[in-house]
């Protein structure tokens, strides 16, 4: 039955008639859409836009997605359809045409805190083949090829390298038993038949059955066992001789023999892979995974780093020499004895003592490190401190310092350190690692391989530069193949996923892609939209939710959703080409036509005259920055992808606020000084992560209405009768709440191969709490209908309770009043929770300064909310306060009071300021390409 079911499903999505056949949805009611149709062309790019809010996600993940999903999971395993029945089915009519989807979000879905860039686009698995396949073990003690001889080897290389005539000995080791003496060795050698010795310096022949040999004379390092003497000769006898000779040596030496030039050298070979005496694991491709215990290096688990001192908080400022201060634990009073002694210790052995310490050398850093003479080095001083960690001032100190540092063993490269003897073009595998996708693919393009190791390698090679290829194409040369995938944004991951959509080649899918623009500079815009149409021409249809006018006129039909958001969007507006929607009365015809725009400031404002300076800002790519950041002033940092701006931004100036505000204790990004920090009495981040990490946090819990909520509740009469305290009403905390799905309203399936599926709760139905506590109501609505309200509605509702309405309204006011109060705050998409955020700054009464930090903020926002956006923006300035954005969008940019274009490329090529100054200045700039852009809209 089940098997049958599964057939016909396959037929269902392979038969051919659903190939031309456009994508057909009637009736679509999921969250606010209001009961639409739509049609979507087979085969084509459709882009639907539309206000934040008005349903885009709804209609592409939520409806269309879903049901592909749906779809894929019924052509699977019995395992994965038994929760078919239970997967609620998006709310629509009628869908058709709908082929197994693909979704490429911008979540992160990796868990595993070792994915990389390299695994996750598989590149590192297949350059693990090709080491494996192509690679050449280098011994670290000679630098010479480990490699295994055979006789076919060891005469080849006798022909190629000795003239006809040349004279040589075929000789074996004399072999060493344990336990046996040489004696008893020569006693079988030449029971054997071997009588011969050769003393190599001066070719000296002992024979064993004339001469009267003193084994006790016989160092077997000097003498070999001789099993032939013959010359070069290229005819057939010769050659058979010298095979026979060989394979007797190879057999009798266990494993080695080796020709003796006559006069000349001696030439060891062994058919073990060998070499310097040392025996080598063969390559294989596990030998370089760092995700299994057999690759990975064992100091580290494969982590390539080791808790313990971190170097950078022990040298916080490279730049200073040790006379200066360099080592911080050493600039206070208590251990000044250990610089004085390192000052001894460095005027004996002339170390360089007034250099700055990046540019000591690798040898006066050993000393630094591990000591010398009196002077007790780094690493044994945190040890004895370390063990003195039951004084707390002594364990205060040491976690001053802990940090992760790269580990010993495999130098950060996460491998057993052998693996990383292998080469492939003089380049380990953990070099390659640290290469840039642009380097990388340099570096697979131009490899000098032999014949065989081409034909070997092709298909390897294939994969490799293939994938390559796609990531530089989405934009990110600049990202390391060992860059950790959790360090990723959103917009780099979705785009990872791009590219390797692209290189899956699959075909007849649907592709829906939300916001794919995000992160990217305009500058590379053209080439996103150029793969998104490639993914198109090979035969898939893609589906994108997008406000980025240049992909909206790249698509091939757009679909537009409003005209509002929440209850008063969920309608299509349009539907058609780029040409009709200008000419349309929707909003985003308006602005794309020109007939309405974001309006650029008559005037800059001046600010305060004041100003926040950072210098000597050195962390990732950053070249020894100064940057002042004007206050009073709404600011933009600018510039391409991977530039530099959230290092800059984040990991420098925000870190390094809050840390001196005593408000955060992780890493700073290096910097030298960071000044004017007097001026401004708080900081904050307003970004798009979601505002509770639960799906618990809701806007009732999020602006604390709920708390008044709870009371209301637990004071009506009922409630008292049965006895409930406010603590019944909440669904965090068991009492009311339904225990089996502790008050989340969903239960999550994890599933193999595929994305965690959602089902409603059994037990409460999706209600939340217990039944009897539903009984409860406070006028004629109970706990779970009050969080079905929209905060307009429920503003209305508790129009008398002030407690309750203070804390919603700063949310209508930015627009939000749309929300449901009890929708999980992981639905809300990442511009809902940016202005939630925002509203809660924007109630707050001015006085004080505060600098605030965005970073793209215009992520999911269609112009008619930008244009509310910079409304909420220039309040906060007009209030004495300054605004930081992180921004691509130009009509956020042209409106910027003061630039910050980081550039001039991303990555190694970038970490530089390119301009500073208003949107005026930049423009003048030559080589800014914000400033070209620039040009366009002002
Ligand atoms: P867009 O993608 O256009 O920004 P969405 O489709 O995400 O808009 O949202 C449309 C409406 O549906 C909004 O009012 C939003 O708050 C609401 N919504 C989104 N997800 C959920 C959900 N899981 N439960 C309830 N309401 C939701
Ligand atoms: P932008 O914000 O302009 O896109 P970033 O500041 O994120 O640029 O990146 C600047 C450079 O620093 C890039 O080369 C990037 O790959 C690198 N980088 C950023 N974060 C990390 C990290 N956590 N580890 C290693 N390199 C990083
Ligand atoms: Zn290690
Ligand atoms: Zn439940």
């Amino acid at each position: 039955m089940a098997q049958k079911e599964a057939v016909t499903t396959q037929e269902k999505n392979g038969s051919p008639d659903t190939e031309e056949r456009p994508i057909i949805v009637k009736g679509a009611r999921v969250h606010n859409l209001k009961n639409i149709d739509v049609e979507i062309p087979r085969n084509k790019m459709t882009v639907i836009t539309g206000v934040s809010g008005s349903g885009k996600s709804s209609l592409a993940f939520d409806t269309i997605y879903a049901e592909g999903q749906r779809r894929y999971v019924e052509s699977l395993s019995s395992y994965a359809r038994q929760f078919l029945e239970r997967m609620d089915k998006p709310d629509v009519d009628f869908m058709q045409g709908i082929s197994p989807a693909m979704a490429i979000q911008q979540k992160t879905t990796s868990t595993n805190p070792r994915s990389t860039v390299g695994t996750t686009t598989e590149i590192y698995d297949y350059m693990r083949l090709l080491y494996a396949r192509i690679g050449h073990t280098i011994s670290p003690k000679s630098g010479r090829e480990v490699g295994k001889d055979t006789t076919k080897t060891v005469i080849e290389r006798l022909f190629d390298e000795y003239e006809e005539g040349t004279k040589f000995y075929i000789l074996f080791p004399i072999p060493q038993h344990e336990e046996k003496k040489v004696k008893d060795e020569l006693k079988v050698l030449k029971e054997k038949g071997f009588t011969r010795l050769l003393k190599l310096d001066n070719e000296e022949m002992l024979d064993m059955t004339t001469d009267d040999v003193d084994p006790s004379d016989i160092d077997t390092d000097d003498y070999r066992v001789l099993v032939d003497r013959l010359a070069v000769k290229t005819d057939e006898d010769t050659r058979g001789r010298i095979a026979g000779s060989l394979e007797t040596a190879f057999q009798e030496g266990h494993g080695r023999c080796s020709l003796k030039i006559r006069n000349g050298e001696e030439l060891p070979f062994s058919e073990r892979f060998e070499m310097d005496g040392i025996e080598f694991e063969e390559p294989s491709p596990q030998m370089f995974s760092f995700n299994n215990p057999y690759g990975a290096c064992d100091t580290c688990e494969g982590f390539g780093q080791v808790s313990g001192i971190d170097e950078d908080l022990v040298i916080p400022d490279p730049e200073k020499t040790i006379r200066d201060g360099a080592i911080a634990p050493f600039s206070g009073q208590k251990f000044s004895k250990n610089l004085r002694d390192l000052i001894k210790v460095a005027a004996r052995y002339s170390l360089p003592i007034d250099t700055p310490y990046s540019d000591l050398s690798k040898e006066v850093k050993k000393i630094l490190w591990e000591g010398k003479d009196e002077y007790v080095g780094l690493r044994p001083f945190f040890e004895d401190i370390k063990s003195q960690s039951y004084k707390v001032h002594m364990r205060v100190f040491y976690s001053r310092y802990r940090g992760y540092s790269r580990c010993p063993d495999c130098e950060g490269y996460r491998v057993r350190k052998d693996a990383l003897y292998v080469k492939v073009n003089d380049k380990h595998i953990g070099e390659v690692g640290e290469m840039t996708i642009g380097h990388a693919r340099e570096f697979f393009e131009n490899l000098e391989l032999t014949e065989f190791e081409k034909e070997v390698a092709d298909q390897v090679l294939y994969e490799i530069r293939k994938r390559l290829k796609y990531l530089d194409e989405v934009g990110l040369e600049y990202l390391t193949l060992n860059r950790l995938a959790n360090t990723l944004s959103g917009g780099e991951s979705q785009r990872i996923s791009l590219a390797n959509s692209l290189g899956s080649s699959l075909i007849g899918s649907l592709y829906v892609l939300d916001e794919p623009t995000i992160g990217l500079h305009p500058r590379d815009n053209d080439r996103l939209i150029n793969i998104l149409k490639s993914l198109r021409d090979i035969g898939n249809t893609v589906l994108v939710v997008e406000h980025d006018p240049e992909m909206i006129k790249a698509a091939d039909n757009i679909i537009d959703i409003g005209p509002f958001a929440g209850v008063h969007g969920g309608e299509v507006n349009f539907t058609g080409t780029y040409e009709k929607l200008l000419d349309s009365k929707t909003l985003t015809g308006k602005y794309l036509s020109g007939r309405k725009e974001i309006p650029v400031p008559e005037k800059r404002r001046k600010g305060n005259d004041k100003a926040i300076t950072l210098e000597g800002a050195t962390e990732h790519n950053l070249k020894s920055l100064k940057v002042d950041f004007p206050l009073g002033k709404l600011i933009c940092v600018t510039g391409v992808s991977g530039s530099g701006k959230s290092t800059l931004v984040h990991d420098t100036l925000y870190a390094g606020i809050q840390k001196r505000m005593g408000t955060y204790n992780d890493k700073v990004g290096r910097h030298k000084a960071l000044s004017g920090l007097n001026n401004i009495d708080s900081v904050e981040m307003v970004d798009q992560s979601p505002i509770g990490r639960s799906s618990r946090s809701n806007p009732a819990t999020y602006t604390k209405a709920f708390d008044g909520i709870r009371d209301l509740f637990a004071n009506t009469r009922q409630s008292k009768i049965m006895g409930y305290e406010p603590g019944h009403f909440s669904f965090n905390v068991p009492g009311g709440r339904c225990e089996n799905c502790q008050g989340e309203g969903i239960q999550k399936i994890e599933m193999q191969f595929m994305a965690d599926i959602e089902l409603t709760c059994e037990e409460c139905g999706g209600k939340r709490y217990r039944k009897d506590v539903l009984q409860v109501k406070y006028r004629g609505k109970n706990i779970h209908d009050v969080l079905e309200m929209s905060v307009s509605e429920a503003l209305e509702f508790f129009v008398d309770e002030t407690s309750i309405t203070n804390r919603l309204q700063p949310m209508e006011d930015v627009g939000l009043g749309y929300l449901k109060l009890g929708q999980s705050a992981t639905t809300l998409s990442g511009g809902e929770a940016q202005r939630v955020k925002l509203a809660k700054f924007l109630s707050k009464s001015a006085g004080d300064h505060t600098l605030y930090f965005f970073d793209e903020p215009t992520t999911g926002l269609h112009f008619e909310d930008i244009a509310k956006l910079l409304d909420s923006f220039n309040e906060l300035v007009n209030n004495g306060h300054t605004v930081i954005i992180i921004e691509h969008n130009l009509d956020v940019i042209k409106c910027a009071d003061h630039i910050i274009d980081i550039g001039p490329e991303g990555g190694f090529a970038g970490g530089q300021i390119v301009g500073e100054g208003t949107p005026e200045e930049i423009m003048e700039i030559e080589k800014s390409y914000t400033g070209k852009y620039l040009k366009d809209v002002l």
